[in-house]
């Protein structure tokens, strides 16, 4: 970086071609995954969950009886717990599977 910053383009219609360079999650979405990249993208979620967490209008939008709306919008509303209950069980039942397979033999 030389701290040279020109006049901002004009945006035209349509998508631009972007490059945020790394350490950004935006260079993380378009497949970087170095270090910078992915450490920008795993922060971006831990503010963006803490951000739904405080909007109970954005579990709304992502739609309620859902195991994700439960975990990164905290609804605990009745679906989305039943939603979130069923994924844990079904979670443990998968692990169970497997250490049955692959551990007692
Ligand atoms: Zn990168
Ligand atoms: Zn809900």
């Amino acid at each position: 970086m030389l701290g040279i910053v020109g006049p901002r383009p004009k945006r035209r219609p349509g998508r631009p071609p972007v490059d945020h360079g790394h350490g950004d999650y935006r260079t993380y979405l378009k497949g970087c995954r170095c270090d910078d990249c992915r450490e920008a993208q795993r922060l971006r979620g831990i503010a963006q969950r803490a951000r739904w967490s405080q909007d109970p209008s954005a579990a709304d939008r992502a739609g309620h009886g859902k195991p994700s709306t439960y975990k990164n919008y905290k609804c605990r509303c009745q679906p989305c717990s039943k939603a979130n209950s069923a994924d844990v069980a079904a979670f443990r039942a998968r692990r169970r599977a497997a250490a049955a397979l692959g551990g007692a033999a």
